[in-house]
């Protein structure tokens, strides 16, 4: 593979150039690996930088009718989106790759759009590095906005609150037992909460969630990197596209504030080094999993269930056999 061609042509915005990218820094095998990184130095160069969008909310909620209605709106006023999604597709409702590529028909067909499906891998440590890799060729790409769209289920919103800049949670209307059911870690990673189906029979309900919210996010601390009136609720409508200019309005306001303040610069270098953090674990773990410290491992650890050595002293073995003194 010609990594320097293939880097070219993702920075010309080659959509065919960017899938062939996206499944190589998908791919496990040590080769590959070897050029995804490669890849990712060299696109590195061109200095894009996109809004990254994380999105997540619980399936039913109407994540992909706001996506398809959200990025509609975007890709009409000529902005270039690009849409990840993070979960495994075991983790959706009815969620193979073919379903996810019908879950925003128009977007998906429109030239100001990318859409990529989750990946069928279930590895947290393999979703994480895949994503920050999509969102990289994306960016090198000259997309303007990557949303990156995740299933309510804990640990993946860590994970995309450490890649993303701003972070929307997509709520539904619901009642204030319901509302008590959330999170307050996911609370805390929420830029913004977006209550979804404010139309018709539900209006009335959004209204009062949207409060609900709003007195529930003045609880908890104001951050520095947030400007005046932030993290805020407020109803929008994927049906009929009520709330999505103004939340767009909302979305790039806070972008801009956290811009001319340096959040956003200094965020990112955090994001960096946390990343740099977790690749370095990532492989030092993989270097256990390996021979010959697998063995070595599987034996020491068979010994001290055997009490022929203690945790401690196995433990400082293993690491001596690693090169590390203990
Ligand atoms: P996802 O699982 O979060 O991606 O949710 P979907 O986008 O598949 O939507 C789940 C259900 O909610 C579908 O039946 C949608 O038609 C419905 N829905 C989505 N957005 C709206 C909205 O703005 N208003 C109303 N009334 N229903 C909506």
């Amino acid at each position: 593979m010609d990594i320097g061609a293939m880097a070219g042509a993702i920075l010309a915005c080659d959509r065919r150039a960017l899938a062939r990218g996206i499944t190589l820094i998908e791919s496990a095998r040590p080769d590959h690996r070897e050029q995804a990184v490669e890849l990712i130095s060299a696109l590195r160069a061109s200095g894009r930088q996109a809004l990254r969008l994380g999105l997540s909310g619980t399936p039913g909620v109407g994540k992909s009718t706001f996506i398809e209605a959200f990025g509609m709106n975007l890709a009409e006023t000529g902005k270039k989106i690009a849409v990840l999604a993070v979960d495994p597709s075991s983790a959706r409702s009815g969620g193979s790759i073919l379903g996810d590529k019908t879950r925003m028909e128009q977007l998906s067909r429109h030239p100001n759009a990318y859409i990529r499906p989750s990946p069928s891998q279930a590895h947290m440590g393999g979703v994480a590095r895949r994503t920050r890799e999509a969102v990289a060729l994306c960016e090198a790409a000259g997309f303007d906005l990557v949303l990156i769209e995740t299933v309510g289920v804990g640990q993946s919103e860590t994970m995309v609150a450490e890649i993303c800049d701003v972070f929307l949670l997509l709520m539904a209307p619901a009642g204030g037992d319901e509302l008590q059911g959330v999170k307050r870690g996911i609370m805390e990673m929420a830029d913004m909460i977006l209550v979804n189906k404010a139309d018709g029979d539900l209006l009335a309900t959004a209204t009062r969630t949207v409060a609900d919210y709003a007195g529930a996010l003045r609880l908890l601390r104001k951050r520095a990197q947030d400007p005046e009136g932030f993290p805020k609720a407020m109803p929008v409508s994927a049906y009929s596209g009520a709330g999505l200019d103004k939340a767009w309005d909302e979305m790039t306001r806070l972008a801009t504030w956290r811009k001319d303040q340096g959040h956003w610069a200094r965020r990112r270098s955090e994001q960096a080094a946390h990343w740099f953090g977790e690749e370095v674990r990532h492989g030092l773990l993989s270097v256990l999993e390996r021979e010959p410290a697998k063995g070595i491992l599987a034996r020491l650890g068979a010994q001290v269930a055997a009490g022929e050595a203690t945790p401690e002293a196995a433990a400082r073995q293993m690491m001596q056999a690693l090169g590390r003194p203990a």
